[in-house]
């Protein structure tokens, strides 16, 4: 760190600040005490005030600040997402976790993840690749999918049903009300027909 005492050009005590990154210097009235080093804490406390950082006794001027703490989120977002750092083969312990874990969540009769779980649920709970469980259960385990994938092909399924029988029915009292009008027709054609029988076409012609 570099706080030094100095005088200004009237003799009035200051601290000269020099970053301990790139160098820039900055001074700051605090006084000195007989030994020099009295002042630190108030230079520290004024040259904070003008965007310095004082962090584990390193000096840092405003921009040299802000560049580290754009690089430590850097680096915090770069360890949150460790799928894109990692290595592209599990580790023998993580093979061995993915196969543990997939012994438990995975149902071996019916071929199936249990309940709503899935190669992505898997690989967030042990911070894994969904690629590297995909793999293992392929291998020792059976096809993804869920019991709730299969629960929700089953609703599909039996609303499909509901809507082709009501469909079905919907059809058949069509059916029967086609057939009542064609009977319909057909007797009221019959009475036409009686009706001509008795009128006669002479008779008709007579009327008129
Ligand atoms: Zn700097």
């Amino acid at each position: 760190m570099a706080l030094d005492p100095v005088r200004d050009a009237r003799g009035a005590p200051r601290y000269r600040c020099i970053c301990d990154d790139c160098g820039r210097e900055d001074t700051v009235a605090a006084r000195h005490g007989r030994d020099g080093s009295d002042g630190h804490g108030q230079a520290v406390s004024k040259i904070q005030r003008l965007g310095w950082s004082y962090i584990g006794k390193r000096l840092r001027c405003g921009t040299c600040e802000a560049k580290r703490k754009v690089e430590k989120m850097a680096a915090k977002t770069e360890q949150k997402t460790p799928a894109e750092t990692a290595p592209r083969e599990p580790t023998r312990v993580q093979k061995r976790e993915i196969m543990e874990i997939l012994s438990e969540v995975y149902d071996h009769d019916r071929q199936c993840y249990c309940g709503g779980e899935t190669d992505d649920t898997v690989a967030k709970v042990l911070n894994v690749m969904p690629g590297w469980v995909a793999g293992i259960r392929d291998e020792f385990f059976g096809p993804g999918g869920s019991n709730d994938d299969m629960a929700a092909l089953g609703d599909e399924i039996r609303k499909f049903m509901q809507d082709t029988q009501a469909r079905l029915t919907a059809a058949k009292l069509e059916v029967e009300s086609l057939e009542a009008v064609i009977s319909r027709v057909s007797s009221m054609s019959k009475t036409l027909d009686q009706i001509k029988d008795a009128v006669g076409p002479r008779n008709l012609v007579r009327v008129k």
